[in-house]
């Protein structure tokens, strides 16, 4: 920071930004008592509104619902002329706003923060504002996620002799267009909106196009009054359906699959949507379009037909085809786009395939054409989210800078978007990790102030003097919106949302994925927990007195809630809520048949994958014969094998259930799986289905020619109680002389009649397997207590595990039966034998039979096939 200050100002809280973040923050915090001041680069109020005057700007989310909800008073006095507002109206109504609460008094305009500096010593901030330096405890960006603009680093950008403009940084005075070559490079939101405007008015105008856009009409018309009036009378219940929404709009996507209807229907569907007009309305057709690419295509066909039946020229029409996923940017809408290229005046370029060489002094060369132009207009974005941070010297404990925390954006970490550990007190309104520009930004602004400021309310009210995110908190929030972006198709774009418009910036996606309505979930949870995630130190002011013990309860309950949100895997979670929705009753309340009946899991398997050969047979076993399915890989064998026990406690799954994993286990571990259909209880109880698992691979060892398999190579594997039967036939195996076994695949097995560890408790209800399943599970596979001592019931109880084939124990954080799962690894590791032993912390039980909607679920195939692999390597040597 500078050292020749002239002046110090003093504040409880400084706020940088006037946009609608800043002046809600300021009312909010101004109306709570605190001392507060903006300040604001520009000389007015309005930040994006300010600033981005282009012909054609105006809102995408529609006006009725772009405006702040916080007052009813000022809801009723302004009314919007049309669906979507064109930006000088909404400047006037910020304008509006500001004057009706008189917040400019507290606004410093014409003034850029330079520098923020956490002072640890005296537990504030200090600003650079010009020559001031403002001191403040709390300090809160309110900089919007798209006020940095974007020019790109052409080559020859000063030689230019015209006029050149940035759609983010548009003149006040009118731009005079009339019978100019006028270039517009970009065609994002804003340049979609410009491009038919300028066209009208411009000798030529000359677009250069990069990426092409699905945009669809925005069907703009003027406001009835009975809307307005209707909006005004329901607004408490359209405000309530925001919250709880997707993309804070009271709209939600329609619950049926695009791949369930005809194609006749969906063309229906989509042709309503097109004509209805809506940022989402298209995205809302069906439930899946977001989600599964075969879904998508459809939506993405739709469109590039529009185009291809709107565009006259064919060529121009071909280059103006999108080809990635629909809604993996935001969605665009528009007013005569794609009609503006049958104008005579106008000109498409692809970028693409001739690219941008340099700016000249007459105009625009690119690598085959120069292009004389009066004026360029970049309509080239924003360095969005973390740009307008990075541009702020930020710095925080021990000096250590934002941008250098965060790697540049490589290494991005908050916890709820809202705050970033070694920061404290500071407090990102709309930023990274939140889910702001996936959204209506006003209900994710409004939330964002009304959570700092209670936030601030409790600080103040219990003492304490620095607040900040743990590195564990933010690690794992970081997590979560990683993996809840991986859930859709919005990582598979060259979008802004990836930081991919910028050159040099590192890719990653930048907002959290799961919706405004699970958003505020989740920060309503951490704040009823007293802020959970947070480290908070006292003043040396006496605290307010101890809370009485049923609060404390109640608190240390929401803090567990948090732990869990935090921590369980978001896909997982995803799955959970899916599962609950379904409103299935709890297994033990049926009976073993409609348990059998109602539990298909292929939807989360996923299609599939094609192996070679697949033959259904069956082996003998005593009393009679049962199925097994084998799967053998392309290649000549003889192949290794793997005996595989599908899960159900024994009572329930069948070949089917485990058909994806084998398919997947036979092709990435090379080796041939026979999967077992053991006799089910309770019409087979104990120890049948262990003895039939015993039989399946005495059969694979005897028969090992005939289905093209190595003795040398038997490996045992299973899940859950199919994990049960692996680690029993492996215990048979030992005890009773063969066949020798290369390798036990234990995913999350059943080792102990016991319902008394740890992960009993803590995961006894809520995460898939219950602990009352279990008891009923157990209930049906044993005869009576006494056999649940048996080592073949109870591998665990065993009480020699030496000389056992080396093991991978696979279990679950939220699974009841982690916990006797690992210490089946650690007596295996007590008795000499070689084990892996990997907990997937997210995860619950059953995940193995999700590969279909669950990344963790590929993992953990991919690393059992590994290890199967190797084992099967080192085993063939040993052979050797
Ligand atoms: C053309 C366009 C159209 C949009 N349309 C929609 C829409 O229809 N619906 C929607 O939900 N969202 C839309 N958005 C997103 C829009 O940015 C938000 O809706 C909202 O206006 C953001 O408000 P804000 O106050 O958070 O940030 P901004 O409006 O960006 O305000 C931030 C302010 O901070 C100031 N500032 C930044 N850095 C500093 C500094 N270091 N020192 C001092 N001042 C600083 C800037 O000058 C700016 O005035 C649009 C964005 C653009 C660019």
């Amino acid at each position: 920071m500078k050292s020749e200050q002239k002046f110090i100002q003093e504040f409880d809280a400084v706020v940088v930004g006037a946009g609608f973040s800043g002046l809600y923050m300021l009312h909010r915090l101004r109306d709570a008592g605190y001392s507060v001041r903006v300040f604001e680069a520009a000389d007015n109020v309005g930040g994006t509104w300010y600033w981005n005057r282009y012909p054609g700007a105006r809102c995408d989310v529609e006006s009725i619902y772009y405006n702040y909800t916080f007052s009813e008073e000022i809801l009723n006095d302004w009314n919007w002329s049309s669906r979507y507002a064109e930006q000088p109206e909404i400047l006037s109504y910020i304008n509006f706003v500001a004057d009706k609460l008189d917040l400019r008094k507290d606004i410093q305009f014409q003034t850029r923060i330079t520098a923020a500096h956490y002072d640890e010593k005296a537990h504030n901030w200090k600003l650079q504002a010009g020559k001031s330096i403002i001191i403040a405890k709390y300090f809160i960006p309110a900089i919007g996620c798209l006020s940095a603009s974007n020019i790109p680093n052409f080559k020859g950008l000063e030689t230019f002799k015209g006029e050149m403009y940035h759609t983010g940084r548009w003149p006040h005075e009118k731009v005079n267009f009339s019978g100019k070559r006028v270039g517009v490079i970009g065609t994002g939101s804003s340049g979609i909106q410009a491009i038919p405007v300028i066209a009208k008015e411009a000798g030529h105008l000359t677009i250069f196009q990069r990426t092409p856009q699905y945009s669809a009409p925005a069907r703009n018309h003027a406001y009835d009054q009975d809307v307005l009036i209707q909006t005004r009378e329901n607004y408490k219940e359209i405000r309530q359906q925001m919250y709880t929404s997707m993309h804070g709009v009271p709209q939600t996507p329609r619950e049926i699959s695009a791949l369930q209807d005809t194609p006749e229907e969906r063309e229906r569907v989509y042709e309503e949507a097109w004509n209805q007009g809506g940022l989402f309305t298209l995205l809302y057709s069906y439930s899946d379009i977001g989600f599964i690419p075969e879904a998508n295509e459809t939506v993405a066909d739709f469109i590039r037909t529009k185009i291809s039946s709107t565009v006259k020229d064919p060529e121009v029409a071909q280059r103006l085809m999108p080809n990635y996923f629909f809604g993996t940017k935001r969605p665009i809408i528009d007013t005569d786009y794609f009609e503006t290229y049958n104008r005579e005046n106008v000109k498409l370029v692809d970028v693409r395939a001739t690219s941008i060489q340099e700016i000249t002094p007459n105009g625009l060369r690119t690598s085959d054409a120069e292009y004389e132009l009066d004026m360029i207009v970049f309509a080239t974005g924003f360095d969005a989210m973390t740009g307008p941070l990075f541009k702020i010297d930020i710095r925080g404990k021990d000096g250590l800078g934002l941008k250098e925390k965060w790697g540049g954006g490589a290494n991005l970490k908050t916890y709820l978007g809202l705050s970033t550990a070694g920061f404290p007190n500071m407090f990102m309104l709309t930023g990274p990790q939140s889910p702001s520009v996936l959204s209506n930004m006003m209900v994710s602004i409004e939330q964002h102030i009304d959570w700092v400021t209670d936030c601030i309310n409790y600080l103040e009210t219990n003492n304490l003097q620095e607040f900040e995110a743990m590195p564990e908190a933010e690690e794992a929030w970081s997590e979560q919106c990683r993996a809840t972006a991986a859930m859709t198709l919005l990582p598979h774009a060259d979008s802004w949302y990836m930081g991919a418009n910028i050159d040099g910036k590192p890719r990653g996606f930048l907002a959290f994925a799961g919706g405004v309505g699970v958003y505020r979930q989740i920060c309503d949870l951490v704040a009823a927990s007293e802020y959970e995630g947070f480290s908070k130190v006292a003043t040396s002011k006496p605290l307010p007195t101890e809370l009485d013990s049923t609060v404390r309860q109640q608190i240390e309950q929401l803090k567990k809630e948090v732990w869990v949100m935090l921590n369980l895997d978001p896909q997982a979670k995803v799955v959970l809520q899916q599962l609950e929705a379904a409103g299935a009753p709890p297994m033990e309340t049926l009976t073993p048949e409609q348990a059998r009946a109602s539990s298909d899991f292929s939807l989360l398997a996923g299609a599939p994958e094609e192996v070679a050969k697949v033959e259904n047979r069956k082996v003998p076993v005593s009393g009679g014969d049962i199925p097994v399915r084998i799967y053998t890989p392309d290649g000549e064998g003889p192949f290794p094998v793997l005996v595989y026990y599908h899960g159900g406690g024994w009572v329930i799954g069948d070949l089917d259930t485990v058909d994806v994993p084998c398919r997947m286990l036979a092709n990435r571990a090379n080796c041939v799986v026979v999967s077992v259909d053991y006799r089910l209880a309770p019409e087979y109880k104990f120890p049948t289905a262990a003895e039939d698992s015993y039989a399946a691979v005495q059969w694979v060892a005897e028969n090992a020619a005939e289905i093209n398999v190595d003795t040398s190579r038997i490996a045992v594997g299973g899940d859950s109680a199919g994990g049960n039967l692996a680690a029993v036939t492996a215990l048979m195996a030992k005890d009773k002389g063969g066949p020798n076994l290369a390798y036990q695949l234990l995913v999350y097995p059943v080792t102990n009649y016991s319902f008394d560890t740890a992960s009993y408790t803590e995961n006894a209800d809520g995460y898939l397997l219950t602990k009352n399943t279990m008891v009923w599970f157990w209930n049906h596979y044993l005869r009576n207590d006494e056999d649940g001592k048996n080592p073949y019931a109870s591998p665990l109880r065993a009480e020699d595990l030496t000389g056992l084939p080396p093991a991978l124990v696979i279990t679950a954080g939220f699974d009841p039966l982690r916990d006797e799962g690992e210490a089946y690894a650690a007596r295996l590791k007590e008795a000499g034998v070689p084990v892996e032993a990997t907990r997937y912390d997210g995860m619950i039980h059953g995940f193995f039979w999700m590969p279909g909607i669950l990344e963790q679920a590929r993992i953990v195939i991919e690393q059992s096939a590994n290890a199967l692999k190797e084992a099967f390597t080192t085993s063939k040597s040993t052979v050797k």
